[in-house]
């Protein structure tokens, strides 16, 4: 829901909440002058005020914290905004550049130019008013039955959720399309549904009993008031009362994050026949028919108690209803492309109020995001092609291969584990798929059509252009090299099902070939070992090397870990970091889980990549010292407090301040930075959590 233009969260686009992100090199060159070399770091971003020990966050980026303003257009600073500003930057440099060389309209290189500039043309757009939309509102009042309301419904589903990858659970449509292979059957591609239907975040926000919430909630309520008002609908606050009741109704429907989270409760394959007898309202056969689904003979549910719920609210509830809901779905969904006065109220809910941003980007910024959502794959090879040269892809290649020997020994030392399951762990990691930059097949968006006068039927039309190309995968074999980031993304991604990772090239720009082991490996060495590990963390756990759903632990296996995760989750459940909030330890356990378990396998790797030397000592810290300042500066961010709670409640990723923290499980930590019982952040050793 950050994303300027796009309502939805595309799993190609992960930025909202900035998780993977990290710190950029070549930044620290200016603050340090003429250093004796590159170091990777900077010291003076420490507060010398804070001892390691009791906090070591603030140690590493207090005084950097102390300096910065977040930027008025955005909802945090830190690292990764860096090294997302800089590839931002590089983005809207090579569209221009695209444009100038005056492309044929058809190439891949025309269809960029012809989508920002059509984005870019607020004149147009403002001279075009609701006029883009006329023929979805008109379908809509249309409507004069369950069975047409059924239709519509099924004709505004995309694939736009993805549970498992990137844990993208959230769309304004009455359902969520994801496609993939099936659990139980590796070589089986199927549709799955999700929950969907809902314009704020998650269903706490509706059935919260706090404060806060109900405040939120009368804000919604009046931003649904205001669109429908400024499209000239028909007793703009009465129907905006009546969509609150609604979505009031399918928030009660929803199941919560941790019950959608657990996979084993997802895996419901059934039939069209099951789909009409155990959840009865929505006519499935005219919605699947509109959705281009009719033929499939089987869907996953991932939540059957929702969707079971959300197709009873089709019946239960009256049509002039859901024929109000859809018209300010359609509106708000597509707010970014419309007049300024509609995008000013969306922005004023979801950015402002959600998130705490006061002032909207800049047009060409919202462009970038744009186009990078709706033509990703076409603007990617030509992003690689200027960025990612090939002695950057051998470079982190060559840190992939010692973060894998690294873990593969991690494998071999616990002792926790039976050697039965240490040889599947060893099988799955040998059949990893590390992918490094970009694809090796980009999507070529053959039949889009972008025109220069619609920049909003060009989105409409390239979501629909991805829909089918993920339906046109339905049926067929599965594809394991399939990429779900695009390689200017400043993001990363493990995917349990095809038992890869992807590493976009922009991420990577994170790797800096002038500093030393110790800041590579703690930055983007950590970050690859996080998302290594998810394959072998308790949600890894339950993929084998194929990535079937098939835990590969033995039950002895399986209690350990619980039992290790039970103090992550305490550990993590002892922070709050907004007032009166505290994290929720266990909706951010896989994530905390992979954090440890990256940093300590970087750890290793830049040992071993040192072949037994030690690093000099420089700027009065050792190597040591280094690698963990280095890591808790990766995480360093300064955020706004409507963000903070926000991410705290619906991401699965702690905030930054406490993932930095996660250096107080690893003992070289402790010896670094002569860590003493009575410190703050000082864990007994059996205390200290340790998985792999
Ligand atoms: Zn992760």
């Amino acid at each position: 829901m950050a994303l300027p233009f796009k309502a939805t969260p595309m799993k190609r686009m992960l930025l909202a909440a900035l998780i993977l992100v990290a710190r950029m090199g070549t930044a620290f060159a200016t603050e340090t002058p003429a250093p004796q070399k590159t170091i990777g770091i900077n010291p003076s971003y420490r507060n010398l005020s804070v001892e390691a020990g009791d906090d070591f966050e603030e140690y590493a980026n207090g005084g950097w914290r102390k300096s910065v303003e977040i930027p008025a257009d955005r909802s945090s600073i830190g690292a990764g905004f860096e090294v997302y500003e800089r590839a931002e930057k590089r983005t809207a440099d090579l569209i221009r550049e695209t444009a100038a060389g005056n492309p044929q309209p058809d190439t891949p290189q025309g269809m960029i130019a012809t989508y920002y500039a059509a984005l870019m043309d607020a004149a147009n757009i403002e001279k075009r008013g609701l006029d883009p939309l006329k023929d979805k509102l008109d379908e809509i009042e249309q409507i004069a039955s369950k069975a047409e309301l059924s239709r519509v419904l099924g004709e505004r589903m995309r694939a736009d959720v993805d549970p498992l990858d990137a844990t993208a659970m959230w769309t304004e449509n009455l359902f969520g399309l994801w496609v993939t292979q099936a659990l139980s059957e590796p070589d089986r591609t199927v549709p799955y549904l999700l929950q969907g239907g809902l314009g704020m975040p998650d269903r706490e926000y509706y059935l919260s009993e706090s404060s806060e919430m109900a405040k939120l909630r009368s804000v919604y309520q009046t931003y649904v008031a205001e669109l429908l008002k400024v499209a000239h609908m028909k007793d703009p606050a009465g129907a905006a009362e009546r969509i609150m009741a609604l979505e009031k109704k399918i928030a009660a429907a929803h199941v919560d994050r941790v019950i959608s989270q657990d996979v084993h409760r997802a895996n419901n394959p059934v039939t069209v026949a099951d789909l009409k007898s155990n959840a009865p309202g929505l006519d499935w056969q005219a919605y699947l028919t509109a959705a281009g689904l009719e033929k499939e003979s089987m869907f996953v549910i991932w939540q059957p108690r929702a969707i079971k719920g959300l197709s009873a609210l089709v019946a239960s509830e009256p049509l002039e209803m859901w024929k109000q809901w859809l018209v300010f779905h359609t509106i708000s969904l597509y707010a970014g492309y419309l007049p300024q006065a509609y995008y000013d109220l969306r922005f004023g809910f979801y950015d402002k109020t959600l998130k705490g941003t006061p002032k909207q980007l800049e047009r060409w910024k919202r462009a970038v995001a744009a186009l990078n959502a709706d033509l990703g794959d076409a603007f990617g090879k030509v992003y690689v092609a200027r960025y990612f040269p090939p002695s950057s892809k051998a470079e982190v290649q060559e840190l992939v291969r010692n973060l894998v020997t690294a873990f593969d020994h991690r494998i071999d030392a616990v002792s926790w584990m039976t050697t039965a399951t240490k040889a599947q762990a060893k099988t799955k990691l040998k059949s990893l798929r590390v992918g490094v930059g970009y694809p090796e097949r980009f999507r070529d968006y053959a039949g889009l059509v972008i025109r220069r006068d619609d920049p909003l039927g060009n989105t409409c039309r390239a979501r629909e252009w991805e829909y089918h190309h993920q339906c046109a995968r339905l049926g067929r074999s599965v594809d394991r090299e399939e990429w779900w980031m695009t390689p200017q993304t400043v993001d990363a991604i493990n995917l349990p099902l095809q038992n890869a990772l992807n590493f976009p090239a922009a991420i990577l720009d994170l790797f800096n070939p002038k500093a030393d082991a110790a800041a590579n490996y703690a930055s983007i060495g950590a970050i690859i070992g996080h998302e290594i590990s998810h394959s072998f963390d308790n949600s890894g756990a339950e993929f084998n090397f194929q990535g079937k759903l098939a835990n590969w632990w033995t039950p002895d296996d399986a209690a350990h870990f619980k039992a290790v995760g039970q103090q992550l989750v305490k550990q993590f459940n002892s922070y709050e970091p907004s007032p009166g909030l505290h994290v929720n330890g266990k909706q951010t356990l896989n994530e905390n889980i992979a954090d440890v378990a990256g940093l300590a396998t970087a750890y290793d790797a830049y040992k071993l990549s040192l072949g037994g030397k030690e690093l000099p000592v420089v700027e009065e810290l050792t190597g040591d010292q280094r690698f963990f300042l280095a890591f808790a500066q990766t995480w360093r961010q300064k955020i706004r407090g409507a963000a903070l709670r926000s991410q705290i409640i619906t991401n699965e990723h702690a905030p930054s301040r406490e993932r930095a923290q996660t250096v107080r499980n690893i003992d070289p930590w402790y010896e670094a930075y002569a860590v003493k019982p009575g410190q703050k952040l000082y864990l007994k050793p059996e205390e200290r959590v340790r998985i792999w």
